[in-house]
Parts: structure tokens; sequence; C-alpha cells
């Protein structure tokens, strides 16, 4: 359908200012055409009025703007919304938006599928598919912001696939987030969150953004690691935790750990004990989340009474920890659920 065009939302401004000098416009022009794209969410030329007709007809001969279908959007009884995007090769993805206080937070997914296939997480369970592009990073978005007019305050990259296993898009994507004359998005109200690839946490840096970044550890010892998480027999507990300890000595900046409670798996006093010394040695937030069920899964979520115990267990060891509810449960939106299935 767009044969040789290029989708205008893989670049960033200063890469399609370049575009546009190849084709003798000036670079000022880029400016007006990302206004139209972040700023209004208009993902077709014929509805940028203040650009000439000639210049338009020019964009749309070397140019189209990428936006996602959208299949199937799903609202839970805690308001939680699910949106169920076909992406133009026919892949599925999920994005999902929690309402918390006065935010309305975007998980949003930055693979179609997963190759870490973590033995919880439903999103790897039918393999990996493939990396998403910057412009269907973006595109889950505008999508939510402009189409259904909704005004997202903070975004996490914790949706279907690996954040770093992908790493040049999904850091494309936010530089184009943060950009003044795109999103216009602060760095603070985005996160990151990875299984912990550690070439990712060590790039991480590069962005030079205030961005947070956020480890799913879930468990505290190498034999456990390696039976929940394949992620940890290429990137190890001790080397991971090497790694954080790097980051957070070179960048200056704090880090959270994701901790899914699975009953009777990673919820023994020892875990506890483990988790707190970590927590500690890295000066990090504890975010514990009890597990949502998968079909198809053998494991269950602790009893409340036993996730404050845990809560109050690390609290009496120093750590600064919260339990973070974990929304949408009865639409398959929760942590660990998505799957990117049309039925
Ligand atoms: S938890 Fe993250 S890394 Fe693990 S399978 Fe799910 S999406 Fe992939």
């Amino acid at each position: 359908m767009h044969l040789n065009k290029n989708d205008i939302k893989n670049f960033t401004l200063e890469e399609f200012k370049k575009e546009l000098e190849n084709i003798s416009e000036p670079s000022y022009r880029a400016e007006q055409v990302f206004f139209w794209i972040y700023k209004k969410g208009v993902s077709d030329f014929s509805a940028m009025n203040n650009l000439s007709k000639l210049f338009r007809e020019k964009l749309s001969q070397s140019y189209y703007i990428g936006a996602l279908k959208l299949l199937k959007h799903l609202k839970s009884i805690d308001q939680t919304e699910k949106f169920l995007f076909e992406l133009s090769d026919g892949n599925l993805i999920e994005t999902v938006l929690i309402y918390a206080w006065k935010r309305k937070t975007l998980c949003v997914s930055t693979q179609a599928g997963c190759k870490y296939a973590c033995s919880f997480c439903a999103s790897g369970m039918n393999g990996f598919k493939r990396d998403l592009s910057v412009s269907e990073i973006l595109s889950q978005i505008t999508a939510i912001e402009h189409n259904l007019k909704h005004k997202i305050t903070n975004f996490v990259f914790m949706g279907m696939g690996e954040p770093f296993d992908n790493y040049d898009n999904v850091a494309k994507a936010i530089k184009i987030m943060n950009s003044k004359k795109a999103m216009a998005i602060a760095a603070r109200r985005i996160t990151v969150s990875t299984s912990g690839v550690i070439p990712g946490i060590e790039r991480f840096k590069e962005l030079g953004l205030q961005v947070n970044l956020s480890i799913s550890l879930h468990a505290v010892n190498n034999e456990l690691r390696d039976a929940l998480m394949s992620v940890n027999k290429i990137y190890p507990l001790e080397k991971l935790l090497k790694a954080c300890e790097d980051y957070m000595e070179n960048f200056g900046r704090m880090l959270t750990f994701e901790y899914i409670l699975l009953k009777g798996v990673n919820d023994s006093l020892r875990d506890i004990d483990e988790l707190a010394k970590i927590a500690k040695r890295l000066r990090a937030k504890v975010n514990l989340i009890a597990y949502s069920p998968v079909s198809g899964l053998d494991f269950h979520a602790p009893m409340e009474e036993d996730m404050k115990i845990f809560e109050d267990e690390l609290l009496r060891r120093g750590v600064s920890v919260t339990i973070r509810d974990s929304k949408g449960k009865d639409i398959l939106a929760a942590c660990g659920q998505l799957a990117g299935e049309s039925s």
C-alpha cells in the first residue's frame, strides 16, 4: 500500500529536516509537519491546511504517516482500558491505559511477542514475532491520545516485549516523545522496564534523558531466576546487579525493582532477606505486584494479607516498598497477561 514510501513517524525531527533538504524543501517545514502529526494527531497530509497543496502532494509521493488499526477496545470494571491493535503485516499487539489517582498511565508494547518467554507471562507464550518500528511504538500513543481523546500523564514501556531487545527503536521513540517539537513529554514521566538485558542498561545512559529505569527482578537467586526468566541464563543476577550499580553510580539515577509475588515460589522469608539486601545495596525502591492469572500457567497470587506481611517485612528491613495494584485482570490487561490475541 505504501510501496517505496517512508513512514515519517520513523524519523526524528533532525532526520526529517535532512529528508526535506534532499527534496529541495526548507527544513523549517519539517517542524510544521511534526506539529500536525504530533500536536494535532493527523495521519493524512490533506488535513495539513496551512501547507501548500504542492508541498503536500510532494510529501505524499515519498512519505506516509503510520497509524495502527484498532481491532478491539475493552474496558475493565476498575476503569482500565485495553486496546488491541493490528500492525500492517497482520501481527497483533496490546496497549493498556491504567487509571490511578490523578494519573492516566499508558503501558506501551515494544515487540510483537517476546523472545524471553518468562514462565509467568503471556506475552511470550506464542513466541516472538518481530520488533516494533519507531512508528508502531509512537502510534500506540497517538492513537489513544488523539483518536480516543485521552490525556495521558505517564508512559511505561511494560507492555508486550522486552524494550532493550529493541533498543534502537525504543530509544528513538523516547527521543521523539521527549522532543518539544513533537510530543513534548517530560522524560521523568516515562519509565522503561527491562527484564535484565545488560547491554540495554549500559546503553541507556547514552540517551542523556532523565527517563526512569525499572528492573523486573521477580527472583533473588540464580536458580529460581533461571527457572522463571530465561534472560537470567544470558545475564545472570550478579552481573545484572553490577550493571545496575554502575548505572546508578555513573548516572546518579535511582532504580525501581518490580517483584511479582508468586505464591509459594518467591515469597519466603529467605526471599525477603535477599530482596532487602539487594534493594538496600542499590538504594532501590521495590514495587510488589500480585501475580495475575494466565490461562494454562500453574502459578497463583498470594493472599492479600501475605502480601502485606511481605511488604511489612521489607519495610522493617529499611526498604522503600509499595504494593502496586495490578489493574484490569477481568479484561486480561494486568501485568503479565498481555498476549496480543484477538479472541
Ligand atoms: S515479562 Fe517481559 S521479558 Fe518476560 S516474557 Fe513477558 S514481556 Fe517478555
